[in-house]
């Protein structure tokens, strides 16, 4: 069977962001193959642009699903989406508005 297509994942940058990139930065899953599992489902369900089931997941608690919700809203810097976020009390959201913010202050 063909391997399904991967995503390139930003790169993990703990002194520039609190959760983009961060999925794997320590281990949630317990194994390997359930990190890999995770990964592939991830995967998927961004190449496929399921934001919905990301947020659902995210909301139910799935780190690495609203890790990678938040890296769809970073790369296409869609500041008000996660200012909605954010606003709905999702502190990680707001870090995460704040560290984008301050990222692009220093690329001027
Ligand atoms: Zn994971």
């Amino acid at each position: 069977m063909a391997e399904p297509p991967r995503r390139i994942r930003p790169r993990d940058d703990p002194s520039s962001w609190s959760y983009y990139g961060a999925a794997h930065r320590y281990d949630v899953h317990g194994d390997p193959d359930a990190e890999a599992a995770c990964e592939r489902r991830m995967d998927m369900l961004v190449l496929e642009r399921r934001e919905d089931e990301l947020k659902a997941l995210s909301m139910a608690g799935d780190r690495c699903a609203f890790i990678a919700l938040i890296e769809i809203l970073v790369d296409e810097n869609r500041v008000d989406d996660l200012r909605a976020m954010a606003e709905a009390g999702d502190g990680r959201a707001h870090a995460t508005l704040m560290e984008l913010l301050r990222n692009q202050e220093c690329a001027d």
